[in-house]
């Protein structure tokens, strides 16, 4: 103990020596009360805006009131309030077809549940006029290179398209591979407001999956509308709009499947609709905990004065609003997240503590974010509105699940934002050890991704995903405490290390490897859970979902699927494009490596609802 405070003492001219009150007798206990408290059946799941939410904010203010660290400058509150929109409902959404041939004039009307259901990013409205039928409503764009446009031909400036849900399924490979990602019914929103249409309505067509049924009405956060008023109908709803064409969908869609971007959309006439959306959003506040301990020297001269740590204390509280990969026996039921995030929100805590007695030369910034379940709503609402101007930080170390330290691996990511990373992170783990993982990809689903998008350096860690992610069962007995600690030290030594010295990491953009993402995942559903921070070549699988198609498949954690469907797997970017090329309810072979085994198995994707 004695040799330590010494350490601190004369530490100004010494880096690297490992943080200070960092021993980790000193945080074990607390890291262990930290985490059960958080991840106990009181705080109920941490949902963000829930009392859940309240009680883990309160929890922390007091840890941080007993640290003596401050609000943030200008604010005389811990808590930086946000809104966001908690779910949406239809608040009666309907749809109107008037047919008019001769004298002959007939009026149709539906509303309600299974017929008619806004879009969730509708715009809430009423908008009448003639139809257009636009094929998939699909625009790839021309700098893809590949001419594939559903409104060539089509004039629908003030009309109301209707166009098909999902995307050609009969069509090649590489056509099916591109139009995917192009087939999100907010893409396809987009592309028909840009051509003037004032409304849109989705139909599942006869030949897709989920055939005729209407989109169930998302969970999604979006404030406001997408300009567009847009509603799914049933099959049975959108009947009169068809029938007025005199032609089939079945074989209208039949043609377009084929995936030739020359079969053209039409105008179906004698036809008027009227369509009115109205999507409920629910407004709640969501807060994040933000607190700061001031350098104990004049900070004049040192570029950039703030580092940053930060961790999301949310989790998905009960698992009702997305996210839950729980089972169906035990669905509803409190999502503990004692390893997302506890783990990094207590790491926090300790760093902070361990500083709060530490000479500082910068200001250390203490956040704990709320929201990041919900789409990193928390930290996107601190960059976009900051208290300090962002090119005031220096960095900022990001902690998400890194409560489950297996075989001594700990995976670092971001580390492209900053090319004195990777140096850093060597030296500091020298006194650590850990068999460190380094990814230079910053784009990660969690709140680092918001800081890389504001342009400061920064670092995520993480130690890999497992079998209870985003399951009640992430419970705080299975959290490894000690090398937690060691997480723990590991990144004070080198929040030290900043502090210490005048200059600051510069900035790096990296360049995003996959231009969507995963857009198959709207409609596929393969029940494998990839372990995001593995390096092996393949797809590692950090677990499978109980009862999905991979379990079927006999697949299993730690299995490593190097191919699929004749597309050879390297890593996560080849498995997302190779899962837009599988076809729902049709077996797609797998190759996987179990050990150092080469098994082969069948994998029969499901339909997403
Ligand atoms: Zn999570």
């Amino acid at each position: 103990m004695k040799t330590k405070r010494l350490g601190l003492a004369i530490a100004a001219s010494c880096l690297l020596v490992s943080a200070p009150a960092f021993s980790q007798t000193a945080t074990a206990s607390r890291t262990k009360t930290h985490v059960q408290t958080l991840a106990s059946d009181k705080f109920e799941g941490r949902l963000t805006g829930s009392p859940g939410e309240k009680l883990a904010a309160d929890y922390l203010i007091a840890e941080l009131k007993r640290m003596g660290a401050k609000p943030l400058p200008g604010m005389t509150d811990f808590r930086m309030p946000f809104t966001f929109t908690a779910g949406s409902k239809d608040g009666g959404s309907k749809l109107t077809v008037v047919t008019e041939i001769g004298d002959a004039k007939n009026s149709a009307q539906v509303s309600g549940g299974g017929k008619v259901i806004a879009l969730s990013f509708s715009d809430n409205g009423e908008v009448s006029g003639s139809v257009v039928f636009a094929g998939y409503g699909i625009v790839v764009p021309e700098s893809q290179g590949f001419g594939y446009d559903s409104y060539q031909g089509l004039d629908v400036k003030d009309k109301i398209v209707v166009v098909l849900r999902y995307f050609p399924e009969d069509a090649d490979q590489k056509t099916r591979a591109i139009v995917a990602r192009y087939a999100d019914l907010r893409y396809k929103a987009q592309a028909a407001r840009q051509r003037g249409a004032k409304g849109m309505i989705v139909v599942t067509g006869p030949r897709s999956p989920n055939a005729g049924e209407v989109v169930p009405m998302s969970f999604d956060t979006a404030i406001a509308g997408s300009g567009l008023v847009a509603a799914s109908v049933s099959g049975e709803s959108a009947a009169p709009i068809f029938a007025a064409s005199g032609k089939q969908l079945e074989e209208v869609q039949k043609e377009l499947d084929s995936g030739n971007p020359h079969v053209a959309g039409f105008a179906i006439p004698n036809v008027t609709v009227t369509l009115t959306s109205n999507v409920i959003r629910e407004q709640q506040t969501g807060h994040n905990v933000l607190a700061y301990l001031p350098a104990t020297a004049p900070v004049a001269g040192v570029s950039k004065p703030w580092v940053a740590v930060g961790a999301h204390y949310d989790h998905l509280g009960r698992g009702t609003t997305g996210g839950s990969l729980a089972g169906k026996e035990d669905a509803n039921q409190i999502h503990h997240g004692a390893d997302d995030n506890a783990s990094g929100t207590a790491t926090v805590l300790n760093i902070a503590d361990a500083f709060a007695k530490a000479p500082r030369r910068r200001n250390l910034l203490i956040a704990f974010w709320s929201g990041e379940e919900l789409g990193l709503l928390g930290s996107n609402a601190f960059v976009t509105k900051p208290p300090m101007p962002l090119d005031q930080v220096a960095a900022y170390l990001n902690f998400d699940m890194v409560g489950r330290v297996a075989d001594n691996k700990l995976t670092v990511q971001a580390t492209g934002t900053a090319a004195m990373w990777p140096k850093v992170l060597e030296q500091a783990n020298v006194a650590a050890g850990f068999d460190l993982v380094l990814q230079e990809d910053p784009y990660q689903p969690t709140d680092v991704g918001s800081f890389n998008t504001a342009s400061v350096a920064c670092l995520t860690f993480f130690t890999g995903a497992h079998q209870e992610y985003h399951k009640p069962s992430d419970t705080a007995d299975k959290i490894n405490y000690e090398d937690l600690d060691r997480v723990g030290a590991f990144a004070a030594a080198i929040v030290k290390r900043l502090m210490e010295s005048s200059d600051a990491p510069q900035f790096t953009k990296v360049e995003q490897k996959s231009e969507t993402g995963g857009r198959a995942g709207l409609r596929l559903f393969t029940g494998t859970i990839p372990d995001y921070a593995s390096d092996v070549k393949g797809l590692l699988l950090g677990g499978v979902i109980g009862g999905g198609p991979a379990e079927q498949a006999g697949l299993a954690k730690g299995d490593v699927i190097v191919e699929i469907a004749g597309q050879s797997i390297t890593n996560i970017y080849d498995y997302t494009y190779a899962l837009e090329l599988l076809k729902i309810g049709q077996p797609a072979k797998v190759v996987y490596m179990r050990g150092t085994e080469k098994r082969e198995t069948t994998l029969t994707p499901a339909a997403r609802k």
